[in-house]
Parts: C-alpha cells; structure tokens; sequence
C-alpha cells in the first residue's frame, strides 16, 4: 500500500497539533501506524490522500449511520448553507429536529441542543448536581463520557488505549466526588450507596458500552440500577451519545425498556456534524436557564446546519433500517467467528445492534477487566493486516466498530475475506 502522501502530511502535522491530530485515538499509536490522512468518504467507502479506499467501519467514530456524504443529507445542507451559517437566534431548525428526537426518545420531554457529547455530559451532570442539590456521581470503570473533568476518571476510549488511567490537570478536589464501579455487577453499586447514598446526584452509564469496546448490559442489569437510583432519590443518567439511535430506532432505552431521568445525545444526532443534547424529564430540564436557575449556553448550539444534518440522517431511518442493518451484523460476526475457529485465534464478539466488540480472547467480555483480557498484540497484527486488505476498522481494541445503511452485502463477503487473510497472518 503506497502512503506517501499520508507519510509527509503526518510529518507537517506532528509539528503543528500534538501527536499531528486533533483527538488521540487518530494517531493509530496502539495499532503501530502512523496517522492515515483522508480525503474523501462515500457511502461506506472512505478514500485516503494517497488514493487508497477502505471498507469504512470507523465512520467518523459512530456517527454517520447512512454512510459518507448521504445525498439527502447533503442536498439539503447545501441549502440551508446558501441561507447563512449561524444565527445566534431560534430557527425552525431546532423545533423539526427537537420534535423528533423527542419522539423518538423515550426518556426526553424536553431537550437542550449542545455541540458536542463531552457538553452534553458535563451539562447532564450539572443539571443532576444542581436538581439533586448533591455532590457525588457514580461512573463505571473503562466506559467514556467525553473530557469532562468529573467524568475522566478511569475512563475507557482514548484513555483506555493510551493507558492513561487519571489526567494530569483534574483537580481532586473533583476527582473525590466521582465513584467508580465496575461495569454489569449490581453487588458494587449497591455497596457504593449503601455508604454513600443520601450524597449520589445521579449514576451516569453508557447502557451499551462503547468506549472497553463494545460491551452490553447483562439481563437485568438496566433494571437494577434504575431501581437502586429511584430507590436513593438519585439520577439515572443514560449517556448515549454512542448507542442513541445506533442499538435500536428507539436507542438503548427503548431497547431494553428502561428508561432513564436524563439522556445524553450526540454522534448519529449531528449526522457528522458537530452535535450533541441532553433531555429528560421535563421537571428536571427546566431547571436549566432561562426556565431555572442551572446555567448552560453555546454560541453555535442548535446551529442549523448541524440541525439539517442531524435531522435528515435520523429522518431518513425506519425501523426496517435497523433490521436491515442488522442482518449484515449477523453475518459478519458469524464470518469473524469462522475465521476463528478456521485459524484458532481466540476471539469473543459482542454487539449490540450496529455497534460490534471484536477482542481477542476466550472470556466473555463483560466489564472493563474482562476487556483488557484481549491479546493486544494479536489486535495490533490484525487491524494492520486490516488496513491492507483495505478495510479500515477504529484503531483501538478499546472501541467499536460500526455498521451503516450504506454496507452492501458484497462489503460484507469481503470484509470477511480480509478477516480470514489477516487472522491467518497472526504469529502467536
Ligand atoms: N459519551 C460517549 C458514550 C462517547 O462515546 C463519547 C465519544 N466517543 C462521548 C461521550 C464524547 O463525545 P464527543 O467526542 O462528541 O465530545
């Protein structure tokens, strides 16, 4: 594979952003590469400076669930950019993308449009302190809830992947107010608010985790911390920044029938562009200036063209969408799973709708410990291997990979003919 072009551009850019990207995990450090520099992505194709194109299963880290450069969404962003780019006022852009994921989300009432999903937690969780008139949040250890310093504390995604378990620059004056449990075991928990109870705001959880790489609740477990927060008077927050409108047409929550105090959008709601929101009940919303007194505010928040992307993608899905998605899921980790047992590699796959969990090992994967149980090593020889048969997967073992509308069966047969290749190059 010819990356020069990839090569020189990484060596202007290492000067000039740390590490040459402007998130972590794009420098592929774990996987052994250097940054690949795109140029261009259509449908589930994504083509990079050198000309090469990928099988795209990264998809701008979640979320472009119709794919690159889907026509209806950029049809329709290429008129409303004719009409101007940012207002600093209400549009009816915000209304016709509020009214539907107010539908569509079972726990929202009311929503606040934000930029981002790290805005959206951060938000959330002020909200909960602010409404609770508590100090203390629960988190589970490996799962992501973006840079919030109340939130990076044995975080998953980038950090799980660069092994940097706590950053430098949170004061611990904030870190001592976020407990972390593991993930799927209801016995900590309950300990955690049998001493701490009457001070716990809110527990903030992905529902599917996505950020130890994939990893679902267990039978019960939604539940069982929805009835522990109701029973402590604390929040029940659902970040879905990553499984909102992914794991099923009704997120997570609808999903598995659980239903959260407040919810955390981003990703598949901004369509790629930059969006994220939080909602919930309504009680709990207007709370938040300049119906309560919680403050939170953003110059581009609810910009329109960010609202254009987001609500043609989430228009353009049925729930047909989701099960045609879903079929090629099934055939793909069916083809992991024969390549695995074909060339004897370890392998345990977990998914949740669209989002998959590939990691190399024989236990089942259901916590953060379970995840670090996968031979590093073999992920490394494999995304490489990956990459040059031209299928670009997130370069972590600590993250997802995604599926879209826009995957053709033929991407599937080949995706799976590329895992074969690459699992019987593995050396152990
Ligand atoms: N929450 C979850 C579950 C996420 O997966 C992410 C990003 N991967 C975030 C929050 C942060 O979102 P953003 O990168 O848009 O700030």
């Amino acid at each position: 594979m010819v990356n020069t072009r990839s090569v020189d551009a990484y060596k202007e850019a290492v000067d000039l952003m740390p590490g040459g990207v402007n998130s972590p995990v794009r420098a592929f450090k774990s996987v052994g590469l250097d940054p690949i520099f795109m140029e261009e992505g259509k449908g589930s194709k994504i083509t990079d400076i050198d000309g090469n194109t990928y099988i795209d299963y990264v998809l701008s880290w979640g979320p472009l669930i119709l794919g690159h450069a889907d026509e209806r969404v950029t049809e329709s962003l290429k008129e409303v950019v004719e009409k101007g780019t940012s207002f600093g006022a209400p549009s009816l852009l915000e209304n016709q993308l509020a009214k539907l994921v107010i539908d569509r989300v079972p726990s929202i009432e009311m929503v606040r449009m934000v930029n981002s999903g790290t805005e959206a937690t951060m938000s959330a969780i002020r909200l909960a302190r602010g409404y609770t008139n508590r100090d203390l949040i629960i988190k589970f250890e490996g799962s992501y809830h973006g840079h919030g310093d109340s939130l990076l504390i044995k975080a998953g995604s980038g950090v799980a992947t660069l092994g940097l378990p706590d950053s430098p620059g949170v004061p611990e004056n904030i870190a001592k107010n976020t407990i972390t449990v593991p993930y799927n075991d209801v016995d900590s928990l309950k300990l955690a608010f049998e001493h701490y109870g009457d001070k716990i705001a809110a527990v903030i959880m992905e529902p599917v985790c996505g950020n130890m790489g994939v990893v679902p609740p267990k039978e019960g477990f939604l539940q069982a911390v929805r009835d522990i927060t109701e029973q402590n008077g604390s929040l029940l927050i659902f970040d879905e920044v990553m499984s909102g409108f992914r794991v099923d047409y009704y997120s997570a929550q609808g999903h598995f029938d659980v239903t959260p105090d407040l919810t955390c959008l981003g990703k598949v709601i901004g369509g790629g562009l930059p969006v994220g929101a939080y909602g919930g009940k309504r009680e709990i919303i207007e709370q938040i200036a300049p119906t309560g007194p919680i403050y939170q505010a953003g110059t581009l928040s609810g910009n329109p063209l960010a609202m254009t992307a987001g609500y043609e993608s989430l228009a353009s899905l049925s729930e047909a969408s989701y099960e045609e998605i879903n079929k090629k899921v099934d055939r793909l980790t069916e083809g992991f799973r024969q390549a695995a047992d074909k060339y004897d590699i370890p392998l345990h796959i977990n998914r949740a709708g669209s989002m998959v969990g590939v990691f190399f090992t024989d236990q089942e994967v259901v916590d953060f410990e379970t995840a670090q149980s996968s031979n590093l090593d073999y992920f490394a020889q494999y995304y490489r291997a990956m990459i040059e048969e031209g299928v670009f997967l997130p370069p972590s073992q600590f993250e997802g990979l995604f599926l879209s509308t826009a995957h053709t069966d033929e991407d599937i047969e080949k995706t799976i003919a590329a895992v074969h290749t690459a699992f019987s190059k593995i050396e152990k």
